[in-house]
Order: C-alpha cells, then structure tokens, then sequence
C-alpha cells in the first residue's frame, strides 16, 4: 500500500502492558496499548493523526491550522501543541459547554498560544462553513482545515500504523477494543487489520450519537483513505462493529456511575482513564465482559487514546 507522507510527532512505538485486575476478574488475557503515553504535550490518539494530516498542510504550504471541538477537545489541545513546535498559526474554534474556559485542555491552548473563537453551540451546527469562511478570510496566511478529531481520510493512516505496532507484540489478540468519538482511530484500526488480513475484531464502544451513525461515518472515512492510495477494496456498514449503550448523559457529561467505574480501575490498575472518552468505553468493556459477550475471545487489547486533562475540570464531579 502506498500511504501518503508522515512527519514524526509522537513517542513510538507505545507500549502494550496488561490489565492485571481486570484479567484476573474474567479469567482473560486483557491488555492495554498506552497511546496516552504518545506524548506530554501532544498525548493520545489524535498525535498519531495529526503526524499524517500536518504533513500534508506543510506540503501545501500551509502557515495556520484550523480546526474545532468541544471546549475540552483532545485534538484541539494536541494541535495547538503541534503548532506552537512547528512555529505554525493555530485557530481553534471550540464549542461553548459555559465551563471555565481557564482548565483542563482549553487552559493548555492558551499556554500554547493558540487563538480560541468560542462558538455558540446553535451556531456550531455549522462549524465547517464558519471555518471554511475563516480560512477564506485569511488575507497573509494560508489556513489548513482539520475537521473534528482528525477523522478524516488522512487522519486515518495514523492508526493504520499503530495495527503494525500491535503485530510487532507478538500477542495473539483476538479482539481489539476502541473508543469512537468520531470514527478516525476506529477506521484506521479496520484498515491495518484488513490489511493484515484481519487477525482481530475491531470493536468499538461509541461515547456519542448512535452506532448507526458510527458505521456510516466510518465507512465513509475509509473511502476516503482507500481513495488516496489508490486502493480498490470496499466496505460495507455492516463491516463495523460497534457496540452502543455506553454514552451515558451525552458527550462530555458523566454519570456517578461513570466517575465510581473510573476510581475503582486506577485504584485496581494505577491506570487514569478520562470521563469523556476511555472511562465510558472501559466501562463498556466491564460490562459487555461481565453479560458475556465477549466469551469467544480469550485476548483482548484496548486502545487507550488518552484524554487525561479532561479529568480536571471534573474534579469536583468525584466522589471519595
Ligand atoms: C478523540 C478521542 C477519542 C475518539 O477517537 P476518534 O478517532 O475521534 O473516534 C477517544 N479517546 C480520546 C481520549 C480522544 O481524545
């Protein structure tokens, strides 16, 4: 396969380390790949993304990344940290949530000197036509546009090497298990294991929206990553296994169940999991373990994607 261009920004390869508690539990091999350790500065998931989509804002000669998100948004947070290395421009236009807008990933923005322009959430339906405008509006600069998380054809290639990474374990997994918030690292997991001629499951558990939205989503994004290196293959939404149920209040709102599940598992793993993304998916994970729906696999990695600064500004959500 002739994937595009990557520039390096991530701690690679990350490491695969089990979950001693957990296995224990259900009499399972289970592990977890540390992609929150892909970095300080530009930790978790959307790095890996970022290595493939910033290569290419380079090559066109780009001098500003723009791109949107929650207030908390992971991504945002790693491209600001991305640009401020690379002496790049950075807009981030994030979604009003009418939290403190001083914490967490939004306070990092900040330190990385990027520009926030906070949206409205009714005007936010519209955050591609308000970035395109942006970037049309830029008089000395030339603006690259990231869509939310990444995911995107591009983006995807990032996870496309991290499937190599978990062959190189020597594990034989037979599940691999995913956070989707937007599809990205899920779709890219799907092509290096088809790739691979598919050694695993690829599960997800979605944090947002619904799974049949996932799998269109999903199978969109894919065609675009087939497209840039010219590859013929095909997929159907029905290829996409997602398991729904576990976004609880919706995006970025946790329940005191959520917030319990996260305490018990760094107290059991000395592992930190984030309320929006890897807590609800972990939580997931325990609970589709425990009714048994994963009795036909013995070893099973998650994907870890990191999110830990989104912990902070829910502090005093937790319970001791
Ligand atoms: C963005 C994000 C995800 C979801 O990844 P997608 O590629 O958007 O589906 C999962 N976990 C964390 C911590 C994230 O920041």
């Amino acid at each position: 396969m002739n994937k595009p261009k990557k520039m390096n920004l991530a701690y690679l390869p990350t490491p695969i380390v089990p979950l001693k508690a957990m296995s224990e539990e259900f009499n399972k091999e289970i592990y977890i790949k540390r992609d929150d350790l892909t970095g300080v500065e530009m930790s978790g998931n959307k790095v890996r993304k970022l290595e493939y989509a910033i290569q290419e804002a380079l090559d066109l000669k780009c001098d500003t990344l723009i791109t949107c998100g929650g207030l908390q948004s992971n991504h945002a947070r790693a491209t600001a940290a991305a640009a401020a290395s690379l002496n790049l421009n950075c807009h981030l236009f994030l979604r009003n949530d009418f939290t403190d807008t001083k914490s967490g990933n939004a306070f990092l923005d900040l330190l990385f000197g990027a520009t926030i322009h906070l949206i409205e959430p009714e005007d936010y339906v519209d955050i591609d036509g308000i970035m395109e405008n942006f970037k049309n509006e830029l008089i000395d600069q030339k603006g690259y546009i990231l869509p939310t998380g990444a995911s995107n054809g591009i983006g995807t290639f990032g996870y496309v090497d991290a499937v190599e990474e978990i062959r190189q374990s020597n594990i034989d997994f037979d599940a691999v298990v995913v956070t989707v918030g937007s599809g990205g690292t899920y779709a890219g997991l799907w092509y290096g294991n088809k790739i691979n001629n598919e050694p695993y499951d690829i599960i997800g558990f979605n944090i947002a929206s619904t799974k049949s939205y996932f799998q269109k989503r999903i199978v969109e994004i894919l065609k675009e990553s087939f497209s840039l290196c010219d590859d013929h293959r095909t997929v159907e939404e029905d290829d996409i296994q997602i398991i729904d149920g576990y976004g609880g209040r919706g995006y970025g709102l946790s329940t005191k169940e959520e917030l319990d599940f996260i305490h018990e598992f760094a107290k059991k793993e000395g592992i930190l999991l984030d309320p929006v993304y890897t807590g609800k998916a972990m939580f997931g994970l325990y609970n589709s373990l425990k009714q048994g729906m994963f009795n036909d696999y013995k070893e099973i990695l998650f994907i870890h994607t990191g999110g830990l600064y989104g912990t902070f500004p829910k502090s005093s959500q937790f319970e001791f």
